[in-house]
């Protein structure tokens, strides 16, 4: 599970996003114009998308798992460069890279530095679908949607006056700016798109996709399969790309705007060569366990030790005991992450933890446990678009008062595996929140599941 490190995940909630002006095909009797959309607000040059981006592409290359299968990696770069040769605007140094990630996922960072999973590469029938997606990405370089986004975060923080203090938009100072939303690492304004991004995106990647050969429909195929798919396995693409609505029928209502070829490029054998390379690569590689602090959490951690030691929080609200072999990663006088060494680790903004436990007391604006509860709820779920309550929110009893329990389950985004956390809350005897959230993969439950009751017993909350 995921847990935002102070501030990204209050920011992100409260950006309200704005249209975008303008009506996205304009009627003219029958003919209709092509889908032409300039960059919106923005507090950053073009050169500081390139600054901002290759910022964060230093840092992913140092904790993501960078595919080195050659022939793959150069296949996606031809076909990337041949369809980025089509994009409006600033001509960005556009650069592929492809993760080694089953998840069906892509992703842009301003400025041109442009990944694909392996995983998308596995899910995509053609070359034509392929393609959508890497246009798709391009079109969010080209509109330069992530440091509009960051832009609007910031604004929505520091307020409107910020403006006439920053001058003109050469002389912004990127270190305040991100320092204010959360750092360089603020990765989550740059790659969650809002969905007007995403309808800008699709209908310009279409465009770029007839220029380069490509029929647009074919993207729109490729998000049909994801869709299709949403409901048992949700796949990334759409945690990042949220749909906008009837986003197939969008790209095909734009269709007769633009020229695509009679004879478009489809099926190709380069691409049946590299999905069969990539078939062919063992599923640990393409299940990589992603990169935390550099190291990877490629082996399980080792099983929670049989001997318990207390651990009480700095501020008295609660003690507990845990297995001693587990760490504590506080973040506070009163919240603490305890987990096995090899199962946290620290991703941009976020704190990854694949077993262990959350726990902690908060103040939460809320009149009843169950109110808060529900809050707290779906603030995890926020925090983790994959994952779903499995089990509705019940009425427990632990540390010697009523509390509820939910369970939540989805995919990791760490490791890929499904996993199943435990939320439980209560009040503290000074009316705080208290939360206990217990994290394990679905596959490794039973090994955990006396472990996590054996904490629940112990609780002493004050
Ligand atoms: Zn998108």
């Amino acid at each position: 599970m995921n847990r935002k490190i102070a501030g990204i995940a209050l920011i992100i909630s409260t950006i309200v996003f704005q249209l975008a002006c303008g009506s996205l095909i304009r009627r003219e009797g029958e003919t209709k114009t092509a889908p032409h959309f300039k960059p919106g607000f923005n507090l950053f040059s073009p050169e500081q998308d390139v600054e901002i981006g290759r910022d964060s592409a230093q840092k992913i290359s140092k904790k993501a798992p960078l595919l080195r299968d050659e022939a793959t990696v150069a296949y996606v770069r031809q076909l990337g460069a041949r369809l980025a040769a089509k994009a409006s605007g600033y001509k960005f140094p556009y650069k592929f890279e492809v993760l080694a990630i089953k998840e069906i996922n892509a992703f842009a960072l301003p400025g041109g530095f442009i990944y694909i999973n392996a995983g998308a590469i596995a899910a995509a029938k053609n070359e034509g679908e392929l393609a959508g997606v890497i246009a798709h990405e391009i079109s969010h370089v080209a509109l330069r949607h992530g440091t509009n986004q960051a832009s609007k975060a910031y604004i929505a923080q520091a307020g409107l006056d910020i403006l006439s203090a920053l001058g003109g938009g050469d002389s912004t100072d990127i270190g305040q700016i991100m320092g204010a939303i959360g750092g360089m690492g603020a990765n989550v304004v740059f790659l969650k798109m809002s969905r007007t991004a995403e309808t800008e995106s699709d209908l310009e990647g279409a465009r770029i996709m007839a220029e380069a050969g490509y029929d647009p429909r074919d993207m729109a195929n490729f998000f049909k399969t994801l869709e299709a798919d949403e409901r048992k396995n949700p796949p990334e693409f759409l945690s990042d790309h949220p749909n906008p609505g009837n986003r197939v029928e969008a790209i095909k209502e734009v269709l007769p705007a633009l020229s695509v070829s009679a004879k478009p490029i489809r099926e190709t054998e380069e691409f049946n060569r590299v999905k069969s390379r990539l078939a062919g690569l063992s599923s640990s590689k393409t299940m990589a366990r992603v990169a935390s602090d550099g190291s990877r959490v490629s082996s399980r951690p080792d099983l929670p030790s049989e001997t318990f030691a207390e651990y009480a929080a700095k501020d008295g609200s609660f003690s507990i005991e845990r297995p001693d072999n587990w760490d504590a990663l506080e973040a506070d006088s009163s919240n603490v992450i305890l987990a096995p060494r090899g199962a946290y680790g620290r991703m941009n903004d976020s704190v990854m933890v694949t077993h262990g436990i959350f726990i902690g007391a908060i103040y939460v604006n809320a009149d009843t446990l169950e109110e808060a509860n529900r809050m707290f709820v779906e603030q995890q779920l926020k925090a983790n678009p994959d994952f779903r309550v499995t089990r509705l929110s019940q009425p427990v009893k632990f540390g010697d008062r009523e509390g509820f329990a939910t369970i939540v389950s989805g995919s990791s985004t760490v490791t890929g595996v499904t996993e199943i956390d435990t939320i439980y809350t209560a009040v503290t005897n000074d009316g705080r929140l208290f939360y206990l959230v217990t994290i394990a993969p679905e596959d490794e439950f039973s090994a955990y599941k006396p472990v996590f009751e054996r904490i629940i017993a112990a609780i002493r909350l004050s």
